[in-house]
């Protein structure tokens, strides 16, 4: 085990605590244990809702400058430490260096964001008069903090998407408790150790780490929180909306994202967005790309283009600054793709390129030829492999793209407006990029999906306001006044 990367507590309520049994993190490049930390217990929740309860007054009662200023030092202490944070990114994960750094320059953008938002939280005058025989009536609504969250992160961004549910609850004066994927929990607590140094008050923040089977229920049901703020794949979003009960739902689910690249695209663009796209982070990425629609004109030459520019890829390790893509989190993921490509291939598709795999990594892959009823088709394949498939023109690349249960973003490459608005009418997802891949997103905008990919939106302005109520407050008038 190396000894900078030991971290054996987690955060409860503002007192890092060990626990007797713990869990392995392993790095996916070598199956080397780098750290080990607590694996919370049933009591171990119980105490973070207790103590989660208490700091709901502790937080709402923080003025708008408190939070403000928590927020910012929070933002710069994580910016003294980028090369820590970005290297536990990189350790822990999948993501090579510099895909880490990237991460880490989000996250403080995040919580920067979170800050500003704090500044923000308005509400408005109602025009009681519109309504007859409320002509003395005057009155607004603010919005107040929703209370105690509950936050559930998955692996592939360990840091970012974490600060996406504590910078937004603490700006909107909420307590939170972040339970952190079990294979990346190592990210999470450096940024909770940010929010320590910045001084958050105890009690507002817990992080716990454990295996959802043992604890998730318990986070999920308690009647005491009041919203679960969860990113993550659709089967476990589905499990705990059917178990949560009556509290607001914040789901942030998978997909297969489409691109579509049509005859007057500028192919040069669309290649190098297309092969970021579909190999960021291994492929283990909501957003990534997984099918791409090419107009039958310019099929073969996207297609030798899109081949020889996979096949410069340098796959490797992970902290070397010339790698461009990692390991897959783990070796079963890796074989899970396998099979995934395998069955396709079985099925009739053509492996263009990769297609290979060696423990934890998985090549990047290029498929052709991929029936419409192999699984790789339908269901989120989250690694390093894209579909090419060869369109007559726009409608029968929009049709294919919406026959799927997902919708979180699209691209389209094109060069003609009007095709463009046909596809941004047409097309059934939470984003679309003209010009660029489905994987672009600022953590300012709104994200998120319809389908089966999530329910409500992400970035900073659109959490908070997921994240608190408004609260409506009339004066009835004297006649006198
Ligand atoms: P996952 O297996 O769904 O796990 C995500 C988190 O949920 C983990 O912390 C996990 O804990 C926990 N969890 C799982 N089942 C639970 C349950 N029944 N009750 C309570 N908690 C539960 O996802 P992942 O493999 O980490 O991440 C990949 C998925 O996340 C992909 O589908 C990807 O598309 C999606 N994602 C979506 C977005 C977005 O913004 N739309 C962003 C990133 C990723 P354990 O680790 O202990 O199992």
């Amino acid at each position: 085990m190396t000894s900078t990367m030991v971290m054996q507590s987690m955060l409860l309520g503002g007192e890092w605590v060990t626990s007797e049994r713990t869990i392995d993190v392993i790095d996916p490049k070598n199956a080397e244990v780098i750290a080990k930390v607590p694996a919370a217990s049933v009591e171990d929740v119980k105490r973070a809702i207790e103590i989660g309860i208490e700091g709901t007054k502790i937080a709402a009662s923080l003025s708008t400058h408190e939070r403000i200023s928590i927020l910012t030092k929070a933002a710069n202490w994580i910016e003294k430490r980028h090369d820590l944070f970005a290297d536990t990114i990189a350790k822990e994960g999948s993501k090579t260096i510099r895909e880490a750094r990237k991460e880490v320059s989000r996250c403080i953008q995040t919580i920067r964001l979170s800050a500003e938002e704090a500044r923000r939280l308005h509400g408005e005058t109602i025009s009681f008069d519109q309504m007859p025989g409320s002509e003395d009536r005057v009155g607004y609504y603010y919005r107040f903090p929703i209370g105690l969250i509950v936050a559930i992160t998955p692996f592939n961004d360990p840091l970012n998407l974490v600060a996406h549910k504590i910078g937004p609850a603490i700006a909107g004066g909420n307590a939170v408790i972040v339970k952190p994927a079990t294979v990346t929990p190592l990210s999470a607590f450096l940024l909770a150790e940010a929010f320590m140094e910045a001084g958050l008050p105890k009690k507002v923040l817990s992080v716990i780490t454990g295996n959802a089977s043992e604890i998730g229920d318990e986070l999920v049901t308690h009647p005491a929180v009041r919203m679960i703020s969860f990113t993550g794949g659709v089967n476990a979003g589905e499990a705990i909306a059917k178990k949560a009960g009556l509290k607001k739902l914040g789901m942030e689910l998978g997909s297969n994202s489409p691109c579509i690249v049509l005859e007057d695209a500028n192919l040069e663009d669309a290649v190098e967005a297309i092969t970021s796209g579909s190999f960021w982070a291994a492929g283990q990425n909501c957003l990534g790309v997984q099918r791409v629609y090419i107009q039958e004109g310019i099929y073969e030459t996207f297609t030798n283009q899109l081949v020889a520019r996979t096949k410069q890829y340098r796959v490797g390790d992970k902290l070397l600054e010339e790698t461009d893509m990692g390991p897959l989190i783990t070796e079963k993921e890796a074989i899970r793709v396998e099979r995934l490509v395998n069955d396709a291939r079985k099925l009739g598709a053509t492996c263009l390129c990769g297609g290979e795999r060696f423990s934890a990594y998985y090549m990047p892959t290029v498929l052709t030829n991929v029936p419409a009823e192999s699984e790789i088709t339908r269901e989120e394949i989250f690694g390093p492999v894209v579909l090419l498939d060869c369109v007559k023109e726009l409608d029968e690349a929009i049709e294919k793209s919406n026959a799927v249960q997902y919708g979180l973003q699209a691209g389209i490459f094109t060069n003609d407006i009007n095709q463009a608005f046909r596809a941004i009418k047409s097309m059934d997802v939470g984003g679309i990029m003209i010009n660029d891949s489905s994987d672009y997103r600022i953590d300012a905008m709104p994200f998120g999906g319809v389908k089966q990919s999530g329910l409500g939106r992400e970035g900073v302005q659109f959490s908070v306001h997921e994240m608190t109520e408004p609260k409506v407050v009339c004066f009835k008038l004297s006649k006198y006044s």
